[in-house]
């Protein structure tokens, strides 16, 4: 049950909303002087709706002793860092005016705390975290021969099976995340063909808890229709180079609810497909995926600021 509640995700409807106003009560407030751990970290005045972007969080997903999710020959903590470090590079070098804190530039691993920690005191404007997504991939029942059982006339003959598990997947393109909650009615579409990724990714917060979902509430008040916008164009960016887009859809992530900033999570590919391994491990393919990226960011950032 608890499983059910904790990996939940949805897709999200086309978003027309316009970003609500009062997005500190006095509630969450109190509440972020409660609560002790990462929910401290968000600082309470840079919540204000800030539209410029001058700077851009980059957090390559895993690093160190985390690999992430393993492909038949790279980790996924080596895809992230080298997307990420392309995408830095691409904004640093070609979006005049903005600058780029990385939360890791090496095979390090920072805890969550501390991506949150680098994000806040940098005084951010944006969060974007490089992930490589995988599947738990499929288990099948062959028959390999026959085997005779019994004695006399109950003897009989009957087939001998194994189970072969196939960690491949023939899944490819691209999805990106950001951070919110959904009626649990949505909740069955939720899992459905993704649910084996979701336990996946560290750090899914726990809905159930009140005090959480008060926080990711009004964490998307105040973020979630930016968030949305910036990824629908990370996702027609992505798209546009010829990848499959399975679209922007929400997640309780704690790696994007501890930064006071709008965010997004983008699943670059499947490192258990070989074709996109391959790609994702070469140059040409890393290049590609940051570039369309950093094309969403652009135009997210040039609307931000119209
Ligand atoms: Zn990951």
């Amino acid at each position: 049950m608890r499983s059910e509640i904790t990996s939940f995700t949805t897709r999200l409807p086309p978003v027309t909303v316009l970003p609500s106003r009062n997005i500190l009560t006095p509630l969450f407030r109190k509440l972020l002087l409660w609560t002790g751990s990462w929910l401290l970290l968000l600082p309470v005045t840079s919540l204000a709706q800030k539209n410029r972007i001058n700077r851009i969080v980059i957090d390559a997903g895993h690093g160190g002793k985390d690999p992430g999710a393993r492909g038949l020959f790279t980790n996924e903590k080596d895809l992230t860092l080298g997307i990420a470090l392309r995408l830095g590079k691409m904004i640093e070098d070609s979006l005049k005016g903005v600058s780029v804190v990385y939360t890791r530039t090496t095979d390090v691993f920072p805890s969550l705390r501390e991506r949150h920690e680098i994000a806040n005191r940098g005084d951010a404007d944006l969060f974007i975290s490089i992930h490589i997504n995988s599947t738990a991939g499929r288990s099948e029942r062959v028959q390999t021969g026959t085997t005779t059982v019994g004695k006399g006339k109950r003897k009989r003959t009957v087939p001998v099976y194994k189970t072969i598990h196939h960690r491949e997947t023939s899944t490819s393109g691209t999805e990106t995340y950001v951070l919110g909650l959904h009626r649990t009615d949505q909740k069955a579409d939720a899992i459905g063909e993704y649910s084996d990724q979701v336990t996946d990714e560290p750090g899914v917060m726990n809905p159930a808890d009140p005090q959480t979902a008060i926080i990711i509430a009004q964490y998307t008040e105040a973020f979630l229709v930016r968030s949305v916008n910036l990824g629908a164009k990370i996702e027609t960016a992505l798209a546009a180079t010829g990848r499959r887009s399975f679209g922007v859809k929400q997640k309780g992530l704690e790696v994007l609810a501890g930064s006071a900033m709008p965010g997004v999570l983008v699943e670059c590919g499947f490192i258990n497909n070989p074709t996109e391994e391959t790609f994702m491990a070469s140059e040409e393919g890393q290049k590609e995926i940051a570039h369309a990226i950093y094309k969403g960011i652009r135009e997210f950032r040039a609307e931000s600021e119209r």
